[in-house]
Protein backbone atom coordinates (compact mmCIF):
# COMPACT_ATOMS: atom_id res chain seq x y z
CA UNK A 1 0.00 0.00 0.00
CA UNK A 2 1.09 3.63 -0.78
CA UNK A 3 2.19 5.31 2.27
CA UNK A 4 0.26 8.20 3.93
CA UNK A 5 0.04 11.38 2.05
CA UNK A 6 0.37 13.17 5.31
CA UNK A 7 3.18 14.28 7.57
CA UNK A 8 0.61 15.07 10.48
CA UNK A 9 0.81 12.88 13.20
CA UNK A 10 -2.18 11.60 14.46
CA UNK A 11 -4.39 14.60 16.44
CA UNK A 12 -4.43 13.62 20.78
CA UNK A 13 -6.93 11.49 22.08
CA UNK A 14 -8.80 15.00 23.50
CA UNK A 15 -9.03 16.69 20.00
CA UNK A 16 -10.66 13.42 18.83
CA UNK A 17 -12.87 12.92 21.73
CA UNK A 18 -13.92 16.81 21.57
CA UNK A 19 -14.82 16.27 18.10
CA UNK A 20 -16.63 13.13 18.87
CA UNK A 21 -18.65 15.17 21.26
CA UNK A 22 -19.68 17.66 18.96
CA UNK A 23 -20.38 15.15 15.90
CA UNK A 24 -22.81 13.16 18.56
CA UNK A 25 -24.85 16.15 18.12
CA UNK A 26 -26.41 14.61 14.67
CA UNK A 27 -27.45 11.01 16.17
CA UNK A 28 -29.59 12.34 19.63
CA UNK A 29 -30.48 10.16 22.38
CA UNK A 30 -33.66 8.02 22.87
CA UNK A 31 -35.16 10.84 24.52
CA UNK A 32 -34.21 13.40 22.49
CA UNK A 33 -35.49 11.53 19.58
CA UNK A 34 -38.83 10.75 21.08
CA UNK A 35 -39.35 14.59 22.40
CA UNK A 36 -38.18 16.08 18.33
CA UNK A 37 -40.45 13.38 17.03
CA UNK A 38 -42.89 13.96 19.04
CA UNK A 39 -43.04 17.76 18.18
CA UNK A 40 -42.71 17.10 14.67
CA UNK A 41 -45.94 14.78 14.80
CA UNK A 42 -47.62 17.50 16.45
CA UNK A 43 -46.73 19.87 14.19
CA UNK A 44 -48.12 17.31 11.46
CA UNK A 45 -51.65 16.79 12.97
CA UNK A 46 -51.54 20.98 13.66
CA UNK A 47 -51.61 21.56 9.71
CA UNK A 48 -53.79 18.88 8.65
CA UNK A 49 -56.28 19.34 11.87
CA UNK A 50 -56.52 23.14 10.17
CA UNK A 51 -56.29 21.99 6.69
CA UNK A 52 -60.27 22.02 5.89
CA UNK A 53 -59.96 25.83 6.33
CA UNK A 54 -57.27 26.81 5.35
CA UNK A 55 -57.11 28.64 1.57
CA UNK A 56 -56.22 26.82 -1.54
CA UNK A 57 -53.64 29.47 -2.05
CA UNK A 58 -51.70 32.18 0.58
CA UNK A 59 -51.77 35.17 -1.25
CA UNK A 60 -48.44 36.50 -0.23
CA UNK A 61 -46.40 36.82 -3.28
CA UNK A 62 -43.44 38.47 -0.59
CA UNK A 63 -43.40 35.46 2.00
CA UNK A 64 -40.82 33.20 2.21
CA UNK A 65 -38.10 36.01 2.57
CA UNK A 66 -37.42 35.03 6.65
CA UNK A 67 -36.16 32.12 4.86
CA UNK A 68 -33.48 34.34 3.03
CA UNK A 69 -32.38 36.05 5.88
CA UNK A 70 -32.29 33.13 8.36
CA UNK A 71 -28.87 31.73 7.08
CA UNK A 72 -27.47 28.33 7.49
CA UNK A 73 -24.87 28.78 10.54
CA UNK A 74 -22.28 27.44 12.88
CA UNK A 75 -24.85 26.34 15.99
CA UNK A 76 -28.23 25.76 13.74
CA UNK A 77 -31.72 27.37 15.50
CA UNK A 78 -32.79 24.25 16.89
CA UNK A 79 -35.95 22.40 15.77
CA UNK A 80 -38.62 24.76 17.27
CA UNK A 81 -37.54 28.12 16.07
CA UNK A 82 -36.61 25.70 12.18
CA UNK A 83 -40.64 24.82 12.94
CA UNK A 84 -41.76 28.12 12.90
CA UNK A 85 -39.84 29.52 9.95
CA UNK A 86 -41.35 26.64 7.84
CA UNK A 87 -44.96 27.08 9.10
CA UNK A 88 -44.64 30.83 8.61
CA UNK A 89 -42.94 31.35 5.35
CA UNK A 90 -43.35 27.44 3.24
CA UNK A 91 -46.33 26.07 4.79
CA UNK A 92 -48.81 29.44 4.88
CA UNK A 93 -47.12 30.94 1.20
CA UNK A 94 -47.97 29.72 -2.24
CA UNK A 95 -50.15 27.20 -3.38
CA UNK A 96 -51.68 24.79 -1.09
CA UNK A 97 -52.27 21.43 -2.99
CA UNK A 98 -52.93 19.33 -0.06
CA UNK A 99 -56.07 21.57 0.22
CA UNK A 100 -59.17 19.57 -0.88
CA UNK A 101 -60.67 23.07 -2.59
CA UNK A 102 -57.41 22.89 -5.15
CA UNK A 103 -58.60 22.17 -8.59
CA UNK A 104 -55.71 24.10 -11.13
CA UNK A 105 -52.97 22.30 -13.20
CA UNK A 106 -53.12 18.76 -11.64
CA UNK A 107 -53.55 18.64 -8.64
CA UNK A 108 -50.71 16.81 -6.22
CA UNK A 109 -51.32 14.07 -3.29
CA UNK A 110 -49.68 14.02 0.12
CA UNK A 111 -51.21 10.84 1.39
CA UNK A 112 -50.83 10.78 5.04
CA UNK A 113 -49.17 6.72 4.67
CA UNK A 114 -47.08 8.06 2.02
CA UNK A 115 -45.55 10.66 5.00
CA UNK A 116 -44.60 7.86 7.34
CA UNK A 117 -43.57 5.68 4.12
CA UNK A 118 -41.06 8.82 4.22
CA UNK A 119 -40.18 8.64 7.27
CA UNK A 120 -39.64 5.17 7.26
CA UNK A 121 -37.10 5.83 4.14
CA UNK A 122 -35.29 8.31 5.24
CA UNK A 123 -34.69 6.86 8.69
CA UNK A 124 -33.64 3.10 7.33
CA UNK A 125 -32.06 4.76 3.93
CA UNK A 126 -31.70 1.65 2.59
CA UNK A 127 -29.83 1.36 -0.95
CA UNK A 128 -32.67 1.22 -3.23
CA UNK A 129 -30.42 1.52 -6.81
CA UNK A 130 -28.93 -1.98 -6.88
CA UNK A 131 -30.66 -5.34 -5.77
CA UNK A 132 -27.26 -6.42 -4.12
CA UNK A 133 -27.04 -3.33 -1.38
CA UNK A 134 -31.29 -4.06 -0.94
CA UNK A 135 -32.53 -6.38 -2.33
CA UNK A 136 -35.99 -6.19 -0.16
CA UNK A 137 -35.77 -2.30 -1.11
CA UNK A 138 -35.47 -3.28 -4.63
CA UNK A 139 -38.05 -6.19 -4.76
CA UNK A 140 -40.63 -3.84 -3.44
CA UNK A 141 -40.18 -1.19 -5.95
CA UNK A 142 -39.88 -3.49 -8.75
CA UNK A 143 -42.90 -5.19 -7.64
CA UNK A 144 -44.52 -1.74 -7.48
CA UNK A 145 -43.42 -1.77 -11.18
CA UNK A 146 -45.29 -5.60 -11.94
CA UNK A 147 -48.13 -4.33 -10.42
CA UNK A 148 -48.30 -1.03 -12.72
CA UNK A 149 -47.49 -3.57 -15.88
CA UNK A 150 -50.61 -5.64 -15.40
CA UNK A 151 -52.45 -2.34 -14.94
CA UNK A 152 -51.39 -1.57 -18.31
CA UNK A 153 -51.90 -4.98 -19.78
CA UNK A 154 -48.30 -5.80 -20.51
CA UNK A 155 -46.89 -8.90 -20.82
CA UNK A 156 -44.19 -10.78 -18.24
CA UNK A 157 -41.39 -8.65 -20.90
CA UNK A 158 -42.37 -5.41 -19.20
CA UNK A 159 -39.98 -3.74 -16.61
CA UNK A 160 -39.81 -0.23 -15.76
CA UNK A 161 -38.57 2.22 -12.65
CA UNK A 162 -39.67 4.79 -10.24
CA UNK A 163 -38.79 7.97 -11.17
CA UNK A 164 -39.00 11.51 -9.66
CA UNK A 165 -41.50 12.60 -12.29
CA UNK A 166 -43.39 12.46 -15.41
CA UNK A 167 -41.10 14.70 -16.98
CA UNK A 168 -37.82 12.64 -16.19
CA UNK A 169 -39.84 9.67 -16.79
CA UNK A 170 -40.81 10.80 -20.18
CA UNK A 171 -37.44 11.57 -20.66
CA UNK A 172 -35.77 8.66 -19.61
CA UNK A 173 -38.93 6.83 -22.64
CA UNK A 174 -37.36 9.10 -25.01
CA UNK A 175 -33.92 8.38 -25.13
CA UNK A 176 -34.58 4.42 -24.59
CA UNK A 177 -36.88 4.89 -28.21
CA UNK A 178 -33.65 6.79 -29.41
CA UNK A 179 -31.61 3.98 -28.72
CA UNK A 180 -34.21 0.69 -29.81
CA UNK A 181 -34.65 2.71 -33.17
CA UNK A 182 -31.05 3.42 -33.83
CA UNK A 183 -31.75 7.10 -34.36
CA UNK A 184 -28.18 8.84 -34.27
CA UNK A 185 -26.13 11.23 -36.94
CA UNK A 186 -27.70 11.46 -39.95
CA UNK A 187 -30.52 9.70 -39.00
CA UNK A 188 -31.82 12.13 -37.12
CA UNK A 189 -32.83 14.61 -39.29
CA UNK A 190 -34.87 12.40 -41.46
CA UNK A 191 -36.49 10.75 -38.33
CA UNK A 192 -40.45 12.18 -37.40
CA UNK A 193 -41.93 12.41 -33.99
CA UNK A 194 -45.64 12.64 -34.22
CA UNK A 195 -47.06 14.77 -31.66
CA UNK A 196 -50.06 17.07 -31.37
CA UNK A 197 -50.46 20.41 -29.91
CA UNK A 198 -52.11 19.46 -26.68
CA UNK A 199 -48.79 17.20 -26.15
CA UNK A 200 -47.08 18.11 -22.68
CA UNK A 201 -44.18 20.50 -23.37
CA UNK A 202 -41.82 18.09 -21.66
CA UNK A 203 -41.61 15.87 -24.13
CA UNK A 204 -40.24 18.90 -26.52
CA UNK A 205 -38.37 19.04 -23.79
CA UNK A 206 -37.01 16.14 -23.76
CA UNK A 207 -36.43 15.37 -27.33
CA UNK A 208 -33.63 18.58 -26.90
CA UNK A 209 -32.00 16.85 -24.10
CA UNK A 210 -31.90 13.98 -25.95
CA UNK A 211 -30.43 15.30 -28.81
CA UNK A 212 -33.20 14.90 -30.82
CA UNK A 213 -34.13 18.86 -31.34
CA UNK A 214 -33.32 18.60 -35.03
CA UNK A 215 -35.81 15.87 -35.74
CA UNK A 216 -38.94 16.68 -37.79
CA UNK A 217 -41.71 17.26 -35.51
CA UNK A 218 -44.82 16.81 -36.93
CA UNK A 219 -47.71 18.41 -35.06
CA UNK A 220 -50.72 16.44 -36.03
CA UNK A 221 -54.50 18.40 -36.35
CA UNK A 222 -56.87 17.63 -33.16
CA UNK A 223 -60.47 16.93 -33.85
CA UNK A 224 -63.38 19.38 -32.23
CA UNK A 225 -62.09 17.51 -28.56
CA UNK A 226 -58.94 18.08 -28.75
CA UNK A 227 -57.97 14.22 -29.85
CA UNK A 228 -55.16 12.88 -32.23
CA UNK A 229 -57.16 13.00 -35.27
CA UNK A 230 -56.07 9.62 -36.64
CA UNK A 231 -56.79 10.00 -40.34
CA UNK A 232 -54.38 12.76 -39.80
CA UNK A 233 -51.61 10.87 -38.35
CA UNK A 234 -51.96 8.36 -41.31
CA UNK A 235 -51.55 10.83 -44.15
CA UNK A 236 -48.77 11.99 -42.53
CA UNK A 237 -47.11 9.09 -41.74
CA UNK A 238 -47.41 8.19 -45.53
CA UNK A 239 -46.65 11.42 -46.85
CA UNK A 240 -43.20 11.09 -44.59
CA UNK A 241 -42.67 8.02 -46.19
CA UNK A 242 -43.22 8.69 -49.73
CA UNK A 243 -40.82 11.71 -48.76
CA UNK A 244 -37.92 9.39 -48.03
CA UNK A 245 -38.47 10.33 -44.42
CA UNK A 246 -38.85 7.66 -41.43
CA UNK A 247 -41.39 7.39 -38.73
CA UNK A 248 -39.45 7.24 -35.17
CA UNK A 249 -42.28 8.01 -32.48
CA UNK A 250 -45.45 8.63 -31.97
CA UNK A 251 -46.64 9.73 -28.55
CA UNK A 252 -50.07 9.97 -27.58
CA UNK A 253 -51.61 11.31 -24.19
CA UNK A 254 -53.52 9.48 -22.28
CA UNK A 255 -55.33 12.51 -20.37
CA UNK A 256 -54.06 15.74 -21.53
CA UNK A 257 -52.47 18.33 -19.03
CA UNK A 258 -54.36 20.79 -21.15
CA UNK A 259 -58.17 19.33 -21.44
CA UNK A 260 -58.15 15.93 -19.71
CA UNK A 261 -58.30 14.14 -23.53
CA UNK A 262 -57.51 11.07 -24.16
CA UNK A 263 -56.17 10.40 -27.52
CA UNK A 264 -57.52 7.60 -29.32
CA UNK A 265 -54.86 5.03 -28.38
CA UNK A 266 -56.06 1.87 -30.33
CA UNK A 267 -55.93 3.13 -34.09
CA UNK A 268 -52.72 4.84 -33.09
CA UNK A 269 -51.35 1.68 -32.21
CA UNK A 270 -52.56 0.66 -35.24
CA UNK A 271 -50.49 2.98 -37.23
CA UNK A 272 -47.38 2.95 -34.96
CA UNK A 273 -47.20 -0.99 -35.67
CA UNK A 274 -48.08 -0.72 -39.11
CA UNK A 275 -44.96 1.91 -39.75
CA UNK A 276 -42.97 0.74 -37.40
CA UNK A 277 -42.53 3.35 -35.02
CA UNK A 278 -42.18 3.16 -31.41
CA UNK A 279 -45.65 4.00 -29.53
CA UNK A 280 -45.13 5.98 -26.39
CA UNK A 281 -48.19 7.03 -24.45
CA UNK A 282 -47.86 9.88 -22.36
CA UNK A 283 -50.18 8.58 -18.99
CA UNK A 284 -48.84 10.99 -16.52
CA UNK A 285 -51.85 12.13 -15.48
CA UNK A 286 -54.40 9.34 -16.73
CA UNK A 287 -52.88 6.08 -16.99
CA UNK A 288 -54.14 5.16 -13.26
CA UNK A 289 -57.95 5.42 -14.30
CA UNK A 290 -57.10 2.32 -15.56
CA UNK A 291 -58.04 1.16 -12.19
CA UNK A 292 -61.44 2.36 -12.48
CA UNK A 293 -63.45 -0.45 -12.98
CA UNK A 294 -67.44 -0.78 -13.33
CA UNK A 295 -68.55 2.17 -12.16
CA UNK A 296 -66.76 4.17 -14.89
CA UNK A 297 -66.65 1.44 -18.12
CA UNK A 298 -65.88 4.18 -20.39
CA UNK A 299 -62.61 5.04 -19.47
CA UNK A 300 -61.41 1.88 -18.69
CA UNK A 301 -62.79 1.46 -22.71
CA UNK A 302 -60.73 4.59 -23.57
CA UNK A 303 -57.53 3.40 -21.31
CA UNK A 304 -57.62 -0.21 -22.56
CA UNK A 305 -55.29 0.12 -25.54
CA UNK A 306 -52.33 1.67 -23.59
CA UNK A 307 -51.40 -2.39 -23.52
CA UNK A 308 -50.31 -1.97 -26.90
CA UNK A 309 -47.92 0.99 -26.15
CA UNK A 310 -43.80 0.72 -26.49
CA UNK A 311 -43.79 2.68 -23.25
CA UNK A 312 -45.92 4.44 -20.57
CA UNK A 313 -45.82 6.78 -18.24
CA UNK A 314 -47.67 7.43 -14.79
CA UNK A 315 -47.30 9.57 -12.32
CA UNK A 316 -47.92 8.15 -8.98
CA UNK A 317 -47.72 11.75 -7.42
CA UNK A 318 -50.68 12.96 -9.59
CA UNK A 319 -53.45 10.08 -9.67
CA UNK A 320 -51.94 8.17 -6.70
CA UNK A 321 -51.68 10.89 -4.75
CA UNK A 322 -48.68 10.02 -2.78
CA UNK A 323 -46.07 13.28 -2.34
CA UNK A 324 -44.26 14.40 -5.41
CA UNK A 325 -41.02 13.33 -6.56
CA UNK A 326 -43.06 9.74 -8.06
CA UNK A 327 -43.45 9.34 -11.43
CA UNK A 328 -42.82 5.73 -13.13
CA UNK A 329 -41.91 4.90 -16.76
CA UNK A 330 -43.26 0.77 -17.91
CA UNK A 331 -41.55 -0.37 -21.03
CA UNK A 332 -43.19 -3.28 -22.62
CA UNK A 333 -39.54 -4.84 -23.13
CA UNK A 334 -37.62 -3.82 -20.06
CA UNK A 335 -34.23 -5.47 -22.35
CA UNK A 336 -34.47 -2.27 -24.34
CA UNK A 337 -34.09 -0.06 -20.90
CA UNK A 338 -30.89 -2.48 -20.12
CA UNK A 339 -29.36 -1.81 -23.45
CA UNK A 340 -29.28 1.83 -22.32
CA UNK A 341 -28.87 1.74 -18.81
CA UNK A 342 -27.14 -1.03 -17.96
CA UNK A 343 -22.98 -0.45 -17.05
CA UNK A 344 -20.37 -1.52 -15.50
CA UNK A 345 -17.46 -0.29 -12.99
CA UNK A 346 -15.03 -1.76 -11.16
CA UNK A 347 -15.90 -0.31 -7.83
CA UNK A 348 -19.46 -1.65 -9.05
CA UNK A 349 -17.78 -5.65 -8.83
CA UNK A 350 -19.41 -6.59 -5.29
CA UNK A 351 -23.13 -5.60 -6.38
CA UNK A 352 -22.80 -8.45 -9.70
CA UNK A 353 -23.99 -11.64 -8.24
CA UNK A 354 -27.73 -10.40 -6.90
CA UNK A 355 -29.34 -13.17 -8.61
CA UNK A 356 -32.81 -12.31 -11.22
CA UNK A 357 -33.05 -9.10 -9.72
CA UNK A 358 -33.08 -6.18 -11.66
CA UNK A 359 -31.45 -3.28 -10.38
CA UNK A 360 -33.10 0.04 -10.87
CA UNK A 361 -29.72 1.44 -11.81
CA UNK A 362 -29.41 -0.81 -14.79
CA UNK A 363 -32.92 0.53 -15.79
CA UNK A 364 -33.08 3.71 -14.80
CA UNK A 365 -30.44 6.68 -15.25
CA UNK A 366 -29.87 6.63 -11.76
CA UNK A 367 -27.62 5.23 -9.20
CA UNK A 368 -27.99 6.39 -5.47
CA UNK A 369 -31.42 7.35 -5.29
CA UNK A 370 -34.67 7.75 -3.23
CA UNK A 371 -36.11 4.92 -1.77
CA UNK A 372 -39.47 6.16 -3.31
CA UNK A 373 -41.08 2.74 -3.51
CA UNK A 374 -41.66 2.66 0.62
CA UNK A 375 -44.17 5.97 -0.10
CA UNK A 376 -46.54 4.65 -2.30
CA UNK A 377 -45.85 0.63 -1.20
CA UNK A 378 -47.26 1.37 2.79
CA UNK A 379 -50.56 3.49 1.53
CA UNK A 380 -50.77 0.96 -1.14
CA UNK A 381 -50.91 -1.99 1.69
CA UNK A 382 -52.57 -0.31 4.48
CA UNK A 383 -55.91 0.95 2.57
CA UNK A 384 -55.69 -1.17 -0.24
CA UNK A 385 -56.58 -0.75 -3.83
CA UNK A 386 -60.58 -0.33 -3.49
CA UNK A 387 -59.84 3.11 -2.03
CA UNK A 388 -57.67 4.44 -4.51
CA UNK A 389 -60.31 3.01 -7.21
CA UNK A 390 -63.02 4.96 -5.06
CA UNK A 391 -61.12 8.15 -4.83
CA UNK A 392 -60.49 7.94 -8.43
CA UNK A 393 -63.98 7.09 -9.66
CA UNK A 394 -65.24 9.77 -7.47
CA UNK A 395 -63.18 12.46 -9.02
CA UNK A 396 -64.11 11.22 -12.69
CA UNK A 397 -68.23 11.81 -11.49
CA UNK A 398 -66.85 14.74 -9.56
CA UNK A 399 -65.62 16.36 -12.92
CA UNK A 400 -69.42 15.55 -15.36
CA UNK A 401 -70.76 16.67 -12.07
CA UNK A 402 -68.97 20.30 -12.52
CA UNK A 403 -69.26 20.02 -16.04
CA UNK A 404 -72.95 19.65 -15.75
CA UNK A 405 -73.50 22.06 -12.92
CA UNK A 406 -71.87 25.12 -14.34
CA UNK A 407 -73.28 24.90 -17.64
CA UNK A 408 -76.71 25.54 -15.99
CA UNK A 409 -75.23 28.81 -14.21
CA UNK A 410 -76.01 31.67 -16.24
CA UNK A 411 -73.56 32.93 -18.67
CA UNK A 412 -71.03 30.18 -18.06
CA UNK A 413 -70.11 28.15 -21.31
CA UNK A 414 -68.70 24.78 -20.98
CA UNK A 415 -66.11 22.67 -23.14
CA UNK A 416 -66.70 18.78 -24.31
CA UNK A 417 -67.81 16.81 -21.82
CA UNK A 418 -64.75 15.11 -19.89
CA UNK A 419 -62.76 12.24 -21.34
CA UNK A 420 -61.53 12.08 -17.31
CA UNK A 421 -61.41 14.80 -14.42
CA UNK A 422 -60.67 17.82 -16.34
CA UNK A 423 -63.56 20.17 -17.39
CA UNK A 424 -62.93 23.36 -19.56
CA UNK A 425 -65.14 26.18 -19.61
CA UNK A 426 -65.81 29.88 -19.19
CA UNK A 427 -67.80 32.81 -18.55
CA UNK A 428 -69.52 34.62 -21.62
CA UNK A 429 -70.33 38.10 -19.91
CA UNK A 430 -73.24 40.47 -21.78
CA UNK A 431 -70.32 42.74 -22.89
CA UNK A 432 -66.87 43.39 -23.63
CA UNK A 433 -64.06 41.00 -24.29
CA UNK A 434 -64.59 37.31 -22.85
CA UNK A 435 -60.80 36.96 -22.96
CA UNK A 436 -60.51 40.14 -20.55
CA UNK A 437 -62.85 39.26 -18.56
CA UNK A 438 -62.37 35.68 -18.07
CA UNK A 439 -58.65 36.68 -17.12
CA UNK A 440 -59.57 39.23 -14.58
CA UNK A 441 -61.88 36.33 -13.19
CA UNK A 442 -59.08 33.90 -12.65
CA UNK A 443 -56.99 36.75 -11.06
CA UNK A 444 -59.87 37.46 -8.36
CA UNK A 445 -59.99 34.24 -7.78
CA UNK A 446 -56.43 33.29 -6.92
CA UNK A 447 -55.92 35.99 -4.91
CA UNK A 448 -59.02 35.08 -2.96
CA UNK A 449 -57.18 31.85 -2.40
CA UNK A 450 -60.49 29.92 -0.55
CA UNK A 451 -60.64 27.83 -3.97
CA UNK A 452 -57.69 27.41 -6.34
CA UNK A 453 -58.49 26.80 -10.51
CA UNK A 454 -56.05 27.48 -13.06
CA UNK A 455 -56.72 28.70 -17.12
CA UNK A 456 -55.16 28.08 -20.04
CA UNK A 457 -55.20 29.07 -23.81
CA UNK A 458 -57.62 26.74 -25.96
CA UNK A 459 -58.02 27.61 -29.57
CA UNK A 460 -56.59 30.71 -29.04
CA UNK A 461 -58.86 31.38 -25.88
CA UNK A 462 -58.69 32.31 -22.98
CA UNK A 463 -59.98 29.52 -21.10
CA UNK A 464 -60.24 28.02 -16.97
CA UNK A 465 -60.22 24.63 -16.51
CA UNK A 466 -61.06 22.27 -13.19
CA UNK A 467 -59.22 19.59 -11.98
CA UNK A 468 -60.51 17.20 -9.85
CA UNK A 469 -57.24 15.51 -8.86
CA UNK A 470 -56.83 15.92 -5.11
CA UNK A 471 -57.76 13.24 -2.86
CA UNK A 472 -59.70 15.42 -0.53
CA UNK A 473 -61.53 16.57 -2.57
CA UNK A 474 -65.34 15.71 -2.57
CA UNK A 475 -68.94 16.91 -3.67
CA UNK A 476 -69.05 20.06 -1.35
CA UNK A 477 -65.85 21.03 -2.43
CA UNK A 478 -67.00 21.17 -5.97
CA UNK A 479 -70.21 22.42 -5.11
CA UNK A 480 -68.28 25.40 -3.53
CA UNK A 481 -66.15 26.30 -6.07
CA UNK A 482 -69.79 26.84 -8.45
CA UNK A 483 -70.87 29.12 -6.23
CA UNK A 484 -67.51 30.99 -5.47
CA UNK A 485 -67.43 30.87 -9.27
CA UNK A 486 -70.99 32.14 -9.62
CA UNK A 487 -70.37 35.14 -7.48
CA UNK A 488 -67.06 36.37 -8.17
CA UNK A 489 -68.32 36.55 -12.39
CA UNK A 490 -71.56 38.27 -11.33
CA UNK A 491 -69.77 40.89 -9.10
CA UNK A 492 -67.11 41.68 -11.53
CA UNK A 493 -66.91 44.36 -13.16
CA UNK A 494 -67.67 43.95 -17.40
CA UNK A 495 -64.75 46.12 -18.50
C1 LIG B 1 -47.72 16.35 -15.30
C2 LIG B 1 -47.52 15.82 -16.64
C3 LIG B 1 -46.23 15.62 -17.14
C4 LIG B 1 -45.00 16.06 -16.40
O1 LIG B 1 -44.83 15.33 -15.24
P1 LIG B 1 -44.06 15.93 -13.96
O2 LIG B 1 -44.32 14.86 -12.95
O3 LIG B 1 -44.73 17.23 -13.65
O4 LIG B 1 -42.65 16.09 -14.31
C5 LIG B 1 -46.11 15.03 -18.37
N1 LIG B 1 -47.19 14.68 -19.09
C6 LIG B 1 -48.45 14.87 -18.65
C7 LIG B 1 -49.60 14.46 -19.49
C8 LIG B 1 -48.65 15.45 -17.40
O5 LIG B 1 -49.89 15.65 -16.97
Amino acid sequence: MPSSGSDQPPASRDVISDLESAARRLDPGPDERRQAADRVSEYIHEYLDRLPNAPARFDRPDGGMAIRDSPISEDGIGLEAALGLIRENVDTVGLNPTSGRFFGYIPGGGLFGSGLGDWLAATTNRYSGVTFASPGAVRMENMLIDWMARLIGFPDTAGGYLAAGGSLANQTAIVTAREAKGVEGAEVERSVVYLTEHTHHCIRKALRIAGLRTCVHRVVPVDDRFRMRVDALEQALRQDVKNGLKPFLIVASAGTTNTGTVDPLGPIADLASEYDAWYHVDAAYGGFFRLCGESCPETVDLLEPMSHADSVVMDPHKTLFVPYGTGALIVRDRRRLLEVHSMDADYMQDTRSAGHEDSPADLSPELTKHFRGLRLWLPLQMHGVAAFRAALSEKLHLARYFHRRIGEVDGFETGPEPDLSVVTFRYVPAEGDPDDFNRRLVERLQRDGRIFLSSTQIDGRFTLRLAAVCFRSHREHVDEVIDILRRTAINLPLS
